[in-house]
């Protein structure tokens, strides 16, 4: 050949190869195998490379450009078309992006914890990073924290007001440095500072900020600690008094505290971890994960009563240089918020909200433009189980099976987040708390409208989705978005939207019918009824209820929730006579309701009356089993009774009750019966261990919901499972239903890209949504 065996050739690159250092990557791999070309950015579309040389260094150049892409990048597809060769280009150039307005969908990437290179150079004596605390480089640091809107320029991030040094703007526009085209480019002459506050506000001298807060934790403090996401708060993890004091400022008296380590040496210190834990622990998303303790290092008050604690890793110079001054193998790092609100985002929130509750404040002049709470996972069999998600994976999109549409799902109330779905991605909003005040609405706005923004959707969604429950004050707003917009608003039946959830994730196509599985606390049923343990042949558009846990009254609603020991007497009432209930609850009545005796007599009028709320939730079944074990009479945060639940199975607990499932049909629905469990259970109480009969428990629910399934199946020939709930971040659970079903030839699929909890429904209520508009 004429032009001796060289080519052109034209590689499309799609995936998350924006805002992660991919161009300037690319330019380093085809400098280093010669080749001549240009990289530019497509926005949607990912990349688009071209290069000319021989045939064997293009090769060469893909197989560098797939195994050394970096960390945070993922390539979905690489596509090459070879050309021949023409000597069009005289060099190897990162040309600027086209169609920048235009960039959207799914490209942009999370917060990525600060890399080995910014950590290696905040340790380099001498040099511009050396420990500079928001060091930051093309590939780590805020991201989706940091950014008001698109496209990814400075000016449009929280860097705007830090113009770059000489040094700085150099190595911003040099291709073969590190931190090309990052806009978190800053370094201690020319970026943010840090600075120390006492609880009114005033600034405190100190050389070493770092130091100085360091020495006051050491003291006892309680430290506001601004970082990308929020503001924390911080304290020493290995002191009770310390704690009890930290608890009862921020009215939390069990709830448990997450807690972060300088290392992994550290955190095996008080807790171990699988080689699966371990790689999410170490990950660039730095997530929270529920380990399980071991040795008694850390206070017991840091996670009362549980058998996991939750733990991270540094993910930013701030927290790095914190550590760096205190020798502990743990801080307590909790959101700081007030309770029931989101957390602090500015320096003045943090003065108004977290005065009273902190001592001091490490803060700094860098904005938070979005708020982000860290995420919180669960490993089980290999696998992510998120209680959060939130920072490290926000805006991670979806992939759902509605290619047409956008959709826009406000979620449940409790734990929520929202989601937009458009051209065939859900990307779910951060983590958004309890929507049941002004406040939290608020943040839920804010959260879509930036979304909407991220995602440059300017025009009206199609179609609205949201929870079919009339209260919630996100169905409300639904109501009134759909109404501006005049667009429906499709309410979905709360566990039908959990089950479309696991369906979504694992593109399920819209034509499929599964069996599902939601089992949680509580939902809003079709008849009007507290629905929770549930059995339902699903399509997207809608379901069949085959199948549910016996529906037990629920005296006073709520009130059960919050006093287990309310749902165990009402669930007994279902099975034996009053006089039976006042003879076995007689030694335990006057401690566990407020109320005692007289409160029980109430309970039990109730419980008989017709027009009683009844309740099928797998989540009220574990509270009541709790209460009769004395584990907690009083909830004092969501899923308590159910987690000491758990952590009584985790010893060498077995079953010593042999209790078989008791499942009958009624109305046509197969029923598991709870409330005969539970008088077993009562009058078995002396003869058996605690951990033997929370074992039972949960086998009982597992096996009896497996069994509901096969039987279902059976009627039914349908083979795929969808399964989730917040009851499944229980692993015991997820895990007896799995083995169960697996062994009988079912494939069972579960969440692992949202929340089995209600923080995953909007994306159920998107493709509800979605599948009955097109
Ligand atoms: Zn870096
Ligand atoms: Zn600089």
């Amino acid at each position: 050949m004429s032009s001796g065996g060289k080519i052109e050739a034209k590689i499309n690159i799609t995936g998350r190869v924006q805002g992660v250092g991919f161009r300037p990557f690319i330019y380093r791999m085809a400098a280093r195998n010669g080749l001549r070309g240009y990289v530019i950015n497509l926005g949607d579309a990912g990349v688009e490379v071209v290069v000319e040389g021989t045939e064997s260094r293009v090769d060469k150049f893909l197989v560098d450009v797939r195994e050394n892409s970096p960390e945070v990048s993922e390539i979905e597809d690489i596509s090459c078309e070879l050309k021949p060769y023409r000597g069009r280009f005289r060099d190897f150039r990162i040309d600027k992006s086209q169609n920048r307005g235009k960039v959207a969908s799914g490209i942009f990437p999370p917060d990525i914890g600060i890399c080995p290179q910014c950590l290696a150079d905040m340790a380099t004596p001498g040099g511009r990073w050396y420990e500079y605390p928001f060091t930051a480089c093309a590939w780590c640091g805020p991201r989706f924290t940091g950014v008001n809107s698109l496209p990814y320029d400075r000016e449009r991030t929280h860097m705007h007001r830090f113009p770059m040094c000489s040094d700085c703007h150099r190595e911003y526009y040099d291709p073969m440095d590190r931190r090309f085209d990052a806009q978190g480019m800053t370094c201690s002459r020319c970026g943010p500072t840090m600075s120390l506050h006492d609880s009114e506000g005033k600034l405190l001298e100190a050389k070493d900020v770092f130091a100085e807060t360091a020495r006051l934790l050491l003291e006892g403090s309680i430290v506001a600690v601004k970082g990308i996401g929020g503001v924390h708060l911080a304290s020493l993890a290995t002191r009770d008094d310390i704690i009890e004091e930290f608890r009862r400022r921020k009215r939390r008296p069990y709830q448990p505290f997450a807690l972060m380590s300088p290392s992994l040496d550290d955190v095996e210190t008080y807790a171990e971890y699988t080689p699966d834990e371990r790689r999410f622990l170490v990950s660039w998303r730095k997530p929270i994960v529920l380990l399980r303790k071991r040795f008694k290092v850390i206070s017991e008050l840091v996670a009362p009563g549980l058998d996991r604690v939750g733990v991270m890793l540094p993910y930013t110079g701030i927290q790095t240089m914190l550590f760096r001054r205190l020798s502990e193998p743990a801080l307590i790092m909790t959101s700081g918020n007030r309770p029931g609100l989101p957390m602090a985002m500015t320096n003045e929130a943090a003065f108004k909200e977290l005065g009273g509750l902190a001592d001091y404040f490490l803060l700094h002049n860098r904005d938070i433009i979005n708020r982000s709470d860290d995420s919180v996972i669960r490993v089980i069999r290999g696998r992510s189980s998120f209680t959060r998600r939130s920072r490290g994976y926000v805006p991670d999109p979806i992939d759902i099976p509605f290619k047409k549409g956008t959709c826009i799902a406000l979620g449940a109330e409790l734990r929520n987040a929202a989601a937009v779905a458009t051209n065939g991605k859900a990307f779910m909003t951060q983590y958004l708390g309890d929507i049941v005040n002004l406040e939290g609405l608020e943040f839920e706005k804010q959260a879509l409208y930036i979304m909407r923004d991220l995602l440059n959707i300017t025009r009206n969604p199609d179609v609205i989705g949201c929870d079919l429950h009339p209260e919630y004050m996100t169905s409300q707003y639904a109501q009134v978005i759909s109404q501006e917009a005049g667009v429906e608003a499709v309410k979905s039946q709360h566990h039908h939207a959990h089950v479309v959830s696991v369906m979504a994730e694992n593109m399920v196509s819209a034509e499929e019918e599964v069996l599902g599985v939601a089992l949680d606390g509580a939902g809003y049923g079709s008849d009007m009824q507290i629905w929770g343990g549930e059995i339902l042949k699903s399509t997207y558009l809608g379901f069949e209820r085959l199948g549910h846990l016996e529906s037990l009254p629920m005296p006073g609603g709520d009130q059960c929730a919050y006093y287990p020991f309310r749902m165990l007497a009402a669930g007994l009432s279902n099975s034996i006579t009053d006089d039976i209930i006042r003879d076995i609850t007689e030694n335990h009545v006057e401690n566990a309701l407020p109320h005692g005796k007289k409160e029980l007599e109430l309970i039990l009028r109730q419980s008989r009356r017709s027009d009683v709320v009844k309740t099928s939730g797998a989540g009220r079944f574990l509270d009541a089993v709790a209460s009769l074990l004395d584990l907690t009479y009083y909830r004092t945060y969501e899923g308590e009774p159910a987690m000491r639940l758990e952590a009584l199975i985790s010893g060498n607990a077995s079953d010593t009750l042999h209790l078989e499932p008791e499942i009958c049909v009624m109305g046509g629905k197969y029923v598991l019966k709870t409330s005969n469990i539970l008088y077993n259970y009562m009058i078995n109480k002396n003869r058996h261990k605690y951990s033997d009969i929370a074992y039972s428990a949960h086998k009982y629910l597992a096996e009896g919901v497996s069994n509901m399934v096969i039987s279902a199946s059976e009627d039914t020939g349908i083979k795929r499972v969808a399964v989730s709930g917040g009851v499944l971040v229980n692993e015991f659970i997820a895990e007896t239903i799995h083995r169960i079903l697996s062994t009988e030839g079912l494939e069972v699929m579960f969440n692992h890209k949202v929340p089995p909890g209600d923080g995953g429904t909007a994306l159920g209520q998107c493709c509800v949504a979605l599948s009955s508009v097109i």
